[in-house]
């Protein structure tokens, strides 16, 4: 064979593939069972692990993290179809796209409240000041893992009587305190998607606060089929398959040397760029998951420059998350969220994976100080 060199990008993230003998020996058990949907026996060995792993009492596995959203707001009542006026939430626009279209699709009026300047997380108070007579629920994001003020939250809600639904697909493992932060909230949806740390290649889950709602939503997410002939309601089709839980399986016998390369490279970068840019502050009760490596630039200006010097590194990085969702056509949005506006146009997310070498991370990083010092903010 002809031997030749390819340069090759390096992503802002690659998806961690598992040993080929591991995921061999769970596909080699679902062509046994010729089983390959429909809460097979792979299904429900990683909901288990997952709940035993996670610390949760009552997790769903479904089809992806877009659907887990509209599953959890169709669970908890909070999107029915006989309201005569569409119900609102409130939920941030510093997060990924599904965050926002999943409860539009379902047929929600979607507010914004504007983020923290320091957490990037929701701020308790614009959220509570974004609350109205029709709000049914908040939808708050542990964005880049970081755990939103769960407690203020909580007490926002009870006072409004609202539900809360926590948009934690960055947040997987995460611990707040002693306990998984995914314990909070009526429910906390996770998104298993190839880019995110831990992947079934499409996937998500919903962990709920109560057993009736994992029940109504088991229903669901198979077309509100209750049994053989009956069909006792509306639903819809988000089921997990085999092959995805065989993903899943591997994965999660991997997760540990996995996270342990993630904080390598986590760690690597911090060292070098402490002082050079601005971090998320994390919430000083919760854990890292080493998801994300998201550095805040002085400026749009350099964030743009930055983005070109690495590209001619062919290093391909990635403005998570612009641009703000409250500037967005179609959610035509009446809420102004500037804060969330600043800190989108100049956050960048260096590239974070398991086999990215040090040798690329001290280039990267070389680039970024270059940058930073070169360029006067504007
Ligand atoms: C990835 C992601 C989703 C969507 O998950 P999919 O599994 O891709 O449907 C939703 N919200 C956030 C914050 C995400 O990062």
């Amino acid at each position: 064979m002809k031997k030749f060199v390819r340069l090759q990008n390096i992503p802002v993230s690659k998806p961690y593939l598992p040993s080929r003998e591991r995921l061999d020996a769970y596909i080699d058990g679902i062509y046994q069972r010729a089983w390959l949907t429909n809460n097979g026996e792979l299904v429900q060995q990683l909901e288990k692990r997952l709940k035993e792993y996670l610390g949760v009492e009552y997790l769903l596995l479904v089809a992806n993290g877009t659907l887990a959203i509209q599953v959890a707001l169709k669970a908890l009542g909070v999107t029915v179809r006989d309201d005569l006026r569409p119900p609102q939430i409130i939920t941030t626009p510093f997060t990924f796209v599904a965050t926002a279209s999943a409860p539009y699709w379902e047929g929600a009026d979607v507010c914004f409240a504007d983020i923290d300047e320091h957490t990037w997380c929701l701020s308790p108070e614009s959220l509570e000041t974004a609350i109205t007579e029709r709000t049914k629920a908040l939808l708050p994001v542990h964005v880049f893992g970081n755990a939103c003020y769960v407690e203020a939250i909580d007490l926002v809600a009870k006072r409004h009587h609202l539900k809360v639904i926590y948009d934690a697909s960055h947040a997987f493992g995460v611990q707040l305190g002693q306990q998984s932060l995914l314990r909070y909230g009526d429910a906390a949806t996770l998104s298993f998607h190839a880019t995110k740390v831990f992947h079934t290649i499409e996937g998500g889950a919903i962990v709920f606060k109560n057993a009736e709602d994992l029940e109504r939503a088991r229903l669901l997410i198979n077309f509100g089929i209750t049994g053989p002939d009956q069909i006792d309601g509306l639903g819809i089709n988000a089921k997990m398959n085999e092959f995805q839980a065989a993903m899943g399986l591997s994965m999660l016998d991997e997760i540990k040397p996995n996270l342990h390369e993630r904080e390598r490279v986590y760690r690597r970068y911090h060292k070098q760029l402490d002082g050079k840019v601005t971090f998320q502050k994390k919430n000083a009760y919760s854990s890292r998951n080493y998801s994300y490596f998201p550095i805040l630039l002085p400026s749009e200006r350099q964030t743009l420059d930055l983005i070109s010097e690495l590209l001619e590194e062919r290093v391909v990085c990635r403005r998570y998350f612009f641009p703000s969702l409250d500037t967005v056509k179609y959610l035509s949005s009446k809420d102004e969220c500037l804060v969330s506006r600043d800190i989108a146009s100049r956050v960048l997310c260096l590239p974070i994976y398991s086999e990215l070498t040090n040798e690329i991370i001290d280039r990267i990083c070389e680039v970024v100080c270059k940058v930073v010092s070169s360029n006067q903010p504007m």
